[in-house]
């Protein structure tokens, strides 16, 4: 069994290895931007990423993570997943998957599923289009959201 510091540990090294392919630097603020997307399950957006990632980097502003996260997307190291309200909302994105996005409470939830990974956009698209991938969005109400709240 994998612990989880080998995961890490795996999953740093694909970051190192990636930044090589792509010709980035290795910086602290990159490093520490996808370390921050790594540990997160909530599918964070900048301000989320910034209040995390300055406990260990005080200097860093939202703008930095901003450009850091369009960094990383490019290279294929960061995901932006969907906008809830106004902001943009970004994970690590290591395995397919598709997502539940809650319109209460903004929470975006993994959906894995062999099913939702076999849909090709086929004949839906004009051929000019070429389709990289196809992913699945539901939207709705989670079950913490779902539950009836008493009145005060
Ligand atoms: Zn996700």
């Amino acid at each position: 069994m994998k612990t989880e510091q080998e995961k890490l540990d795996r999953q740093l090294e694909h970051f190192r290895t990636r930044c090589a392919e792509t010709g980035l630097r290795v910086t602290p603020q990159r490093l520490e931007v996808y370390r921050e997307l790594l540990r997160a399950a909530d599918h964070p957006s900048v301000d989320m990423l910034h209040r995390r990632v300055r406990r260990r980097l005080p200097t860093i502003t939202p703008d930095t993570i901003y450009r850091t996260l369009n960094t990383l997307e490019k290279a294929g190291l960061a995901v932006r997943v969907s906008a809830v309200g106004n902001s943009a909302r970004f994970e690590a994105g290591l395995v397919r998957h598709h997502h539940f996005v809650c319109r209460a409470c903004g929470g975006i939830y993994d959906v894995y599923s062999k099913r939702l990974d076999r849909i090709h956009a086929g004949k839906d698209l004009p051929a000019e289009y070429r389709v990289d991938t196809v992913q699945v969005e539901f939207r709705g109400i989670c079950p913490s959201c779902a539950e009836p709240h008493p009145e005060c």
